[in-house]
């Protein structure tokens, strides 16, 4: 069967974060949320008073854990620039004054990408993505897509193009700019239609994943599936039950299975 179109996962399938674990990804968040800070003081949005920052981030990391529990239950994606906006509206509403008029869109973007930019540096392509991605892109009646459940869509550009590889794509969606998360159909659909496609070309496409909710996500619409396997295993990690599944263990395996 002719392949038409081959979407990736970008966490743990093109790029991986080195020996982690929930100590390091709060270390990433807490240095980026210092540089977020030193901006927020920087533009005087808030003033330099340790009650008022102390404040400021037991309420972003109280909106953190309420919209990520949410996030799980809806599949709704909460954009880190939504998480800014709502941290500080609700230290206004504490009573304390806030630069609103300084809280451009432009300016939450600057804050997320801050907040997570820690976090950028940490991740790095597999050995064989490059090499892979470049092999796909020859074929030209392909298409390539990327879908990343990330709530910061400036993060995943930042790294493509850091690496020399957003060229690659035809379409780079993340749960940020959709709204939802995998596995819902509609990122799967949408990104399907952005690479030119149908929801009838599913079963010519195929989704390299290395999580339950890529794999169970894209059978669900129809598409084949290739699980990425992943050296290190995640806390309350799903199960996967799809008998036949192709497993890989590097991704210029997905290769073979392209005619
Ligand atoms: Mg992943």
């Amino acid at each position: 069967m002719k392949i038409r179109g081959i979407i990736f996962d970008f966490g743990f399938t093109l790029f991986s974060f080195e020996n982690p674990s929930i100590e390091k990804y709060l270390d990433c968040f807490r240095r980026g949320m210092s540089k977020s800070i030193k901006a927020l003081k920087q533009e005087k949005i808030i003033e330099d008073n340790n009650q008022i920052l102390e404040d400021f981030l037991t309420i972003f990391n109280k909106k953190r854990a309420t919209y990520f529990k949410l996030a799980m239950k809806t599949k709704d994606e909460f954009p880190t620039t939504l998480l800014f906006k709502s941290a500080l509206d609700l230290l206004k509403e504490k009573g304390y004054e806030i630069q609103e008029e300084k809280i451009k869109e432009d300016f939450l973007e600057t804050l997320a990408e801050l907040y997570h930019s820690c976090e950028e540096e940490e991740w790095k392509p597999d050995d064989k993505t490059k090499f892979t991605l470049e092999s796909l892109s020859k074929i030209s009646t392909l298409k390539i897509g990327l879908i990343s459940n990330h709530p910061n869509h400036k993060t995943i550009k930042n790294l493509l193009k850091k690496n020399e590889m957003k060229d690659y794509f035809d379409v780079i969606v993340t749960s940020a700019k959709f709204g939802k998360r995998k596995p819902i159909s509609g990122i799967f659909f949408h990104t399907l239609k952005r690479m030119g496609l149908s929801k009838k070309d599913a079963e010519h496409c195929i989704m390299v994943g290395d999580e339950a909710a890529d794999i169970i996500g894209a059978n669900r619409i129809g598409m084949q599936i290739i699980l990425k396997e992943r050296e290190y295993e995640f806390p309350y990690e799903k199960e996967i039950k799809i008998p036949n599944l192709i497993r890989i263990k590097s991704i210029e395996e997905v290769l073979q299975y392209i005619d």
